[in-house]
């Protein structure tokens, strides 16, 4: 990593958090004679164009303030597949303005059921039985992103900017420094780049870590129809599991998890990855592979699924001065309660809201109201994201006599799905 080159000027005070100010503000750039780079000066500043990011952003706005976007790649995410969201995800999208946008495109999902790799159906649940506000729907990860995305002013995200490296000045600032070279001075960082995330790795997290199955995933594509119905299909094996849920009248998303020693080499060739899927689950029902047969080559992706426990005490924090985690960047949690996404939105509500109360009333200072927002969350997505490697280690057991006990014992008889979900009730305080 190259090493900024620490700038030897001083600055007026440029950032007095005015929020009208902020909105309409021009980046502004300022010689240096030494360092022969311009510093871009930005108030706040949000690295990562995913979930935790947009959403983070349209909160803010809605909050009357501005930010800047920076995303590595030079355009939003757009291929991928699905994500589930539960009520939790949705008050979130509601309470930043696009709930009821996204609502229209994506199928209500009214339940799940649950069958061995036989076909023979082990369990079926309705999730509105168990909580009527229950609100389940699979959305297309690229259309939640440019929805998000649509809200904010056309030159809130800066493309192709990959932040490289990050410094603390002696101000309180933070100096960013993105792989082409362009420095950028931040008053605020909401660091937002993802599982991988450079900012963690600065703050002293240490990589999240692999739980020792992969997941494929794929987005079926129906052109006259899907003709399933709207619920969940679940398929449990042995080391391996399954499943598919409709998206929209023409798309079917579905899923493999599979016990894999080692994260393996990155593949990208759609046809390898097709093939493995098919190794994976040949004899299986046949509804999951003709939804696989009609799955566009670009959308099947196989990611090594991994997460990071924050124990307390030995977890590095959340923030240190202005510079704060959101979403996967400080908890990568494994998908298996479809949570993941969720906190994140809950994340980029509770924590911009905090942020606002500390730039527009002035009743905390920054740092106060980031540590806030860890002491708030921090007992929220712990216990979440033990509890999903836990639900992962048991769907994952290949010993033929656990998995003949949690197919004939655990899932017909002790499953509740009402207590499984509790989890998705989730308050927080409106705008
Ligand atoms: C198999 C699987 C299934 C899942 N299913 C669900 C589900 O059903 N429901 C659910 O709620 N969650 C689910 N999740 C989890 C969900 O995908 C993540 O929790 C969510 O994407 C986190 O959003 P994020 O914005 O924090 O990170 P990301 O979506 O990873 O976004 C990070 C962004 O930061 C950018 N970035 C990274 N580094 C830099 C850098 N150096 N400079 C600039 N930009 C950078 C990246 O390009 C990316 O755009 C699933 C995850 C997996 C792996």
């Amino acid at each position: 990593m190259a090493i900024i080159v620490p700038l030897t000027f001083s600055t007026p005070n440029l950032f007095s958090f005015n929020p009208k100010r902020i909105i309409r503000k021009k980046p502004i750039c300022l010689s240096i004679v030494k360092a022969q780079v311009d510093v871009k000066k930005e108030d706040i500043v949000i690295v990562g164009a995913g979930i935790a990011g947009l959403a983070t952003a349209v909160s803010l706005q809605r909050l009357g303030i501005g930010s800047k976007v920076l995303e590595q790649a030079d355009s939003l995410r757009t291929g991928g597949t699905s994500l589930t969201l539960f009520k939790n995800g949705w008050s979130v999208l509601d309470a930043i303005g696009v709930g009821s946008q996204l609502r229209k495109q994506f199928l209500e999902i009214q339940g799940m059921v649950i069958k061995s790799e036989e076909g023979r159906e082990l369990r079926s649940f309705n999730f509105k039985d168990e909580d009527e506000s229950q609100e389940v729907r699979a959305v297309e990860r690229r259309i939640l992103l440019e929805t998000l995305a649509n809200q904010l002013p056309p030159d809130a995200i800066s493309f192709s900017s990959k932040l490289e490296n990050i410094q603390t000045k002696e101000n309180g600032e933070t100096l960013l420094e993105l792989q082409d070279g362009t420095q950028l001075c931040a008053q605020v960082v909401i660091a937002c780049d993802g599982i991988r995330s450079p900012v963690a790795k600065w703050m002293g997290f240490p990589d999240a870590k692999y739980v020792g199955y992969c997941a494929f995933r794929g987005l079926g594509f129906f052109p006259d129809g899907q003709p399933f119905q709207p619920k969940v299909d679940y398929i449990y094996g042995k080391g391996i599991r399954a499943g598919y849920v409709p998206v929209s009248p023409t798309k079917v998303y579905w899923f493999i998890c599979f016990n894999s020693s080692s994260p393996g080499p990155k593949i990208t060739d759609p046809s390898v990855l097709r093939q493995q899927t098919k190794e994976l689950v040949r004899n299986w029902p046949s509804d999951l592979l003709n939804i696989m047969d009609l799955t566009p080559d670009d959308t099947i992706i196989r990611t090594p699924l991994v997460d990071r426990w924050l124990w307390p005490v030995v977890s590095p924090s959340a923030s240190t001065g202005k510079v704060v985690l959101v979403g996967d960047a400080w908890h990568p949690m494994t998908p298996n309660l479809g949570q993941g996404a969720c906190c994140a939105l809950e994340d980029a509500i509770v924590l911009s809201k905090k942020l606002a109360d500390a730039l527009q009333y002035k009743t905390v200072s920054v740092e106060d109201a980031f540590k806030s927002y860890e002491e708030e969350r921090w007992g929220r997505v712990f216990p979440l994201t033990i509890r999903a490697n836990a639900v992962g280690k048991l769907l994952q057991w290949d010993n033929p006599v656990l998995c003949s006990v949690r197919n004939n014992i655990v899932i017909p008889k002790l499953v509740r799905l009402g207590p499984m979900l509790e989890h998705t009730n989730f308050e927080f305080e409106r705008y």
